[in-house]
């Protein structure tokens, strides 16, 4: 449920690269009792020492404490602050001039009063002297210059930024200049893994278009120790903020191609980004390391001096020099090792193809791997030796898609090699380098005996980033503005792809709640068009959201039920075929299937409706007999003083009861138009399959019918129709269209139901109406909504089995079933989940618990302080992935304010879990009422800290800030909020999300005062 922050929007399951660390089913968690312990006691696993961090507002704000009773008008920050002993209050203090509170005191009779003559003349002087100081600050600094001011009607000048040496820097912008552009480069690293730098030298052959004095490109954090340019020494001005380097020549360059080169210094980054260092421990407890790269979006710079935009593409030779244990990889094949004769070695790759820098990639580590075949390709997958046995699910995943993209897009992957990588310590979910995919562990390993459950994350995954092999490598979008069209082209490829090759999977299903994800963040004013306007490198990193991913995966579905199937591909092998090597905007796409297109209307015109506006459309359906009026309208919460006239063209499709296999489509352009139906229907059902990107609300009648149909037979209409009938109600609900008893009488029908997307939608916003509700401390209706879920679901609940299962269908449904009711303590849930825990301690971990419960089940075992410790061990030792995850979660769900401080302090250093997991255990934390505050806290007070390790505006900072911020629903927390957000200046405040989790805030205040009332009389 959007505006709760629904726990779909922080960490969308599809947003691949950004986000497979989400896990668990999206369910509320009751367990509030945490359990006491002796903090000597030697057992516990957390030092006492260890903890030190004592968040101050989380103290103060518990139960009923805190945020109640404020006089509105009385209230201020500071009241609020100091209300809640807020955190921030001390850093805002600080700001304070400690004189501002003295500026009107004055010392009675401590001067005389001068006389009025010479209060005259000074006042006449003060005159004088200001408006002399006025003339000569306005006037322009060439006035009193020997060359003098030009004419007033001659062109403004650029105001040229310094650069560090202290010279003018020559360019004034972001984006580089087109005059220059790269050919090839030559780049030869040496990285040094004890010393954690590395060494570098880049020749750079490039190519003047138009005369000119000055060459431009990315350089960050690196020192260069010579520069040449056509062998003759120059000399570098750098401008830090902007991370470009310049050459200034004296003479225009003539047309024509010239070799720049580089040398320099650098250290490995610490970061995730760039070229990174990163160590992990071995079965043994050995330390080891490795470096390896992550570039997308801006941070090749870091590797290299570059033109480090996705327009420049280029081709690359890269050697790579290393110690012999290590092995390296880049985006194309060895070509040959030189043995350097000092104990060094070094690997020269293939030339590559012409490709964008974002894309290039290399990695040195001590890595095992298995390879196939494909076509003309060899596959392989590398991870650490002790994760071997975990491979071989990939490999044979891989080739299969391989082969499926090959044939479906009819041109074969260019590459001879296909490397799939899982790095032990990666931020990104997986990233698409061309020939060298690096993953998470996470997202590539899974045994042979795992269930398909957690095969699916990972075919999932494998599918996205191959997609991305056409789309995205060999077809990229001219600028990050239209990101969408490398990631909403993955995320649709990748839902479509495994739907077809391993239709086991159940991902036609998954793909149902992409689309709903996709509305939980384009109901938002503070949301953007699909193609946005983006400059700075923080709105760069922004576009990696759901936006991107999953409303541009979505109007892609839209688009390929508008057209046929057929057309749809044949639209895109044209685009391929006629853009590869090159870069595009989204109306390339649309000329390209407009030209397969047989259909009356024109794709271009239609998408653009859908691209350059943002948000999405509510069509109103009345019906008089045969009658249909149709109205559009902008679907916006939080519509204040917002005037809207974006008009969409919706392909709406409708099935009604006369026949269910006949779907209609007609063409809403227009504010309003009117619909003749043939025959007198009972009801009718508009956006079948819920393919299309809009939500629908009938009048009171269409409702009725529709409804009294479910109750009647609720095989009536396919799951996917009624989880979006479900969808659709709770979001007219929170737009105040339809009330909350409407909600509950569509409900009604759900005891009957047995299928699992309408079920899984429903527990989905019932859990998020408990989890605000008891965030409120709402006690009474919390419980009202917890026996509510159990009366409505409790049945199928107690009959769920604990046994292993095959289907994906029934491993979703019972997991979201089980770790509900399991949470609310119903159904004898947790009494079951025990004994298979112990049961599975018994038989030495070896097996017993399904795979698909095993979150659920190490949930329960994480609420007492064995099972809590087993967890710990469990996590720590375990060389099974998906097994490892699963007690990470189950560790950050506990309700031990010490141990959740323990974790957050544990994480966000990297001492005793990666920190790229630290936005999942935080997310996790955030779920429950015993840690949410603290963890919106630590936050707070580790901002700096955590920005280090996370790019302002990436999707790991969106996911903290959405994590703790979008269960608030009170005054006070918005003040906090936005207080807070303010006070970070240049470190944060600019942020989007931070729009968003604001107005996130404001809904959920103004739905509870709608609706406290409503619950009262009806739950
Ligand atoms: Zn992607």
């Amino acid at each position: 449920m959007e505006e709760f922050g629904s726990d779909r929007s922080p960490l969308p399951r599809n947003m691949i690269e950004n986000s497979m660390f989400e896990e668990e089913p999206d369910v509320v968690d009751l367990a509030n009792d945490s359990p006491s312990y002796p903090i000597d006691s030697p057992s516990y696993p957390i030092d006492s020492d260890d903890v030190v961090y004592e968040p101050r507002s989380s103290r103060l704000l518990v139960r009923g404490l805190g945020e109640n009773d404020l006089d509105e008008d009385e209230e201020d920050y500071e009241s609020s602050a100091r209300l809640l002993g807020m955190s921030f209050m001390n850093r805002s203090s600080n700001q304070r001039s400690p004189a501002s509170s003295y500026t009107r005191q004055q010392t009675p009779g401590s001067c005389s009063m001068p006389s009025a003559r010479t209060m005259v003349v000074g006042v006449l002087i003060l005159v004088l002297v200001a408006s002399m100081a006025m003339v000569i600050y306005f006037l322009p600094g060439c006035t009193f210059t020997k060359s003098g001011c030009k004419k007033a009607n001659s062109p403004m000048e650029k105001i040229y930024p310094i650069s560090t040496s202290g010279e003018l820097f020559p360019w004034t912008e972001l984006r580089l200049p087109a005059s220059v552009q790269p050919v090839q480069y030559n780049i030869s690293l040496h990285p040094n893994l004890t010393s954690m730098t590395f060494q570098g030298n880049v020749s750079i052959l490039v190519e003047v278009l138009q005369e000119t004095k000055k060459i431009v490109l990315h350089s960050s954090d690196m020192n260069i120790t010579k520069a040449t340019f056509d062998s003759k020494d120059v000399k570098i001005l750098e401008y830090k903020p902007w991370q470009q380097i310049a050459i200034k020549f004296t003479e225009d360059l003539q047309k024509g191609k010239y070799v720049l080169n580089f040398v320099y210094k650098a250290n490995l980054s610490s970061r995730y980004d760039g070229f990174y260092i990163s160590s992990y421990a071995d079965t043994n407890g050995t330390k080891r390391v490795l470096a390896a790269t992550q570039f997308e979006p801006l941070a090749a710079r870091k590797a290299f001096p570059c033109f480090d935009e996705p327009a420049f593409k280029s081709t690359f030779l890269i050697r790579m020099t290393r110690e012999p244990e290590y092995t390296s990889l880049s985006n194309m094949p060895k070509a040959k090792t030189t043995d350097l004769k000092n104990g060094l070695l070094e690997d020269e790759f293939e030339k590559s193809v012409k490709m964008s820098s974002y894309l290039v990639a290399f990695v040195v580590a001590e890595f095992s791997s298995v390879s196939k075949n494909v076509s003309k390709s060899t596959v392989s997958v590398y991870a650490v030796p002790d994760k071997k046995e975990q491979m071989h699910y990939a490999l044979d995943t891989a080739c299969k898609l391989l082969e499926f993209y090959n044939t479906f897009f009819d041109s074969d992957y260019p590459l001879s090699k296909l490397d799939l990588v899982a790095i032990p310590d990666f931020l990104a979910g997986a990233m698409e380098n061309w020939g060298l995919i690096t993953f998470r562990e996470t997202t590539l390993l899974v045994g042979d005996h795992s269930s398909p459950i957690d095969k699916q994350l990972v075919t999932s995954v494998i599918a996205h980033e191959l997609a991305h092999q056409w789309f995205g490598n060999l077809v990229t979008m001219r600028w990050w503005n239209d990101l969408w069209l490398n990631e909403g082209f993955a995320t649709y490829m990748q839902y479509m792809s495994v739907e077809t090759v391993f239709p086991e999977l159940n991902m036609d299903s998954e793909f149902l709640s992409v689309r709903f994800k996709a509305f939980a963040k384009d109901v938002l004013n503070s949301s953007h068009p699909v193609s946005a306007i983006v400059n700075t490198p923080e709105q760069v990193e922004e576009m990696f959201d759901s936006v991107s991913y999953e409303k541009g995966a979505s109007i892609l579905l839209m688009l390929s039920s508008a057209l046929t199937k057929e057309e749809f591909q044949k639209g895109l092998i044209e685009y391929l075929q006629t853009y590869k090597f090159a870069n595009t905007e989204s109306d390339n796409l649309w000329n390209s299937l407009t030209q397969v297109s047989k259909q009356p209307f024109n794709v271009a015109q239609m998408m653009n409706t859908w691209t350059i506006q943002k948000g999405f459309p509510l069509v109103t359906v009345k019906r008089n007999g045969t009658q249909v009026t149709l109205t559009q309208e902008h679907f916006l919460l939080n519509a204040d003083n917002v005037t809207n006239d974006s008009l969409w063209h919706i392909p709406l499709t409708y099935v009604n009861d006369s026949c269910l296999n006949c779907t209609q489509v007609f063409h809403l352009r227009n504010k309003t138009a009117t619909l003749k139906l043939p025959d007198q229907v009972k009801w009718l059902k508009f956006n079948y399959m819920s393919d299309g990107f809009y939500i629908v609300h009938y009048d009171e009648e269409g409702w009725r019918a529709l409804i009294e149909a479910l109750k009647a037979d609720f095989k009536v209409l396919t799951h996917k129709d009624k989880a979006s009938l479900i969808n659709n109600v709770f979001a007219l609900s929170r737009l105040g269209k339809v009330s909350f008893r409407q909600v509950l009488n569509l409900l009604d029908y759900i005891k009957n139901e047995t299928e699992t997307a309408p079920l899984t939608e429903a527990l989905f916003q019932l859990g998020q109406i408990f989890r605000l509700l008891d965030k409120r401390s709402e006690l009474n209706l919390a419980s009202r909504m917890s026996s509510y879920i159990k009366d409505h679901f409790g049945s199928l609940m107690e009959n769920q089995s604990w046994e292993q299962e095959s289907s994906v269908s029934k491993m979703t449904l019972r997991a979201a079933l089980l770790d509900m009711a399991c949470s609310l303590d119903i159904a004898n849930c947790s009494q079951k989940a025990t004994l298979l825990f112990n049961n599975w301690l018994n038989l030495n971990k070896s097996s017993g618990i399904p795979s698909d419960l095993m979150t659920t089940v190490f949930k329960v075992a994480a609420r007492t302080e064995d099972g809590w410790g087993v967890l710990l061990d469990t996590y720590k030792n375990s060389i099974y992935v998906p097994e490892k995850r699963k007690a990470l979660v189950a560790l950050a769900s506990t309700q031990d304010v010490r141990k959740i401080i323990w974790i957050l302090q544990r994480t966000l250093d990297g001492s005793m879990i990666p920190t790229p997991e630290f936005p999942l255990v935080v997310h996790t934390i955030c779920k429950n009422f015993a840690g949410y505050l603290y963890a919106w806290d630590f936050v707070k007070e580790n901002w700096d800290k955590i920005i280090q390790k996370f790019p302002i505006g990436s999707f790991a900072i969106q996911s903290l800030i959405t994590s703790t911020t979008s269960h608030f629903s009170t005054k006070t927390h918005l003040m906090e909020t936005q207080n807070f957000f303010n006070s970070l200046g240049e470190r944060g405040s600019q942020m989007r999300v931070v729009q968003e989790a604001i107005e996130t805030i404001k809904m959920n205040m103004r739905w509870i005062e709608r609706n406290l009332e409503t619950l009262q009389k009806w739950l």
